[in-house]
């Protein structure tokens, strides 16, 4: 069972030590403004337990993220009329985590923002494909 980390400070957040902007909370969850937004209207869903990130989180606990991603994503597209929405999660340092508690981002798009959410394309063979997907089914 996830519960609270003492040097956390999403789980500071969730036990009323740090005030955020809150936008909503209910048992499982609190979704507060980002410090610092990409976009006007970036908003982070933030468990009210601590799971250091998507790879330790329970099934039961996952599968209540993305429905109130999605009525997230609904509301900032509203409340700002904003062009698209990126829901993005990052996990451990090399993939841009930065604060070690699960968090899920929710960031309004507009058009010509200067919100950069891109990778480069790489061409693969049909042999390197086949090869990359055996290596991941063989641990799914
Ligand atoms: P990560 O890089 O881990 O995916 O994202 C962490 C996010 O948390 C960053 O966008 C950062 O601005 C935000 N953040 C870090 N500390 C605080 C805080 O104390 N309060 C709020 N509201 N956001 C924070
Ligand atoms: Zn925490």
């Amino acid at each position: 069972m996830a519960g609270r980390k003492d040097d956390c400070i999403f789980c500071k957040i969730a036990n009323g030590d740090i005030p955020t902007n809150s936008v909503y909370q209910d048992d499982n969850f609190n979704v507060f403004l980002d410090a610092a937004p990409a976009s006007k209207g970036h908003v982070l869903i933030v468990p009210k337990v601590h799971y250091d990130n998507a790879y330790s989180m329970d099934d039961e606990f996952a599968a209540k993220v993305f429905p109130l991603a999605t009525k997230v994503a609904n509301a900032v597209k509203k409340a700002f009329n904003a062009d698209g929405v990126n829901v993005v999660q990052n996990n451990e340092e090399a993939a841009g985590q930065t604060v070690f508690h699960f968090h899920m981002h929710v960031i309004p798009r507009y058009k010509d923002d200067d919100v950069n959410v891109t990778w480069k394309q790489h061409e693969l063979t049909g042999d390197e494909q086949t090869e990359i997907a055996d290596a991941i089914k063989k641990e799914l």
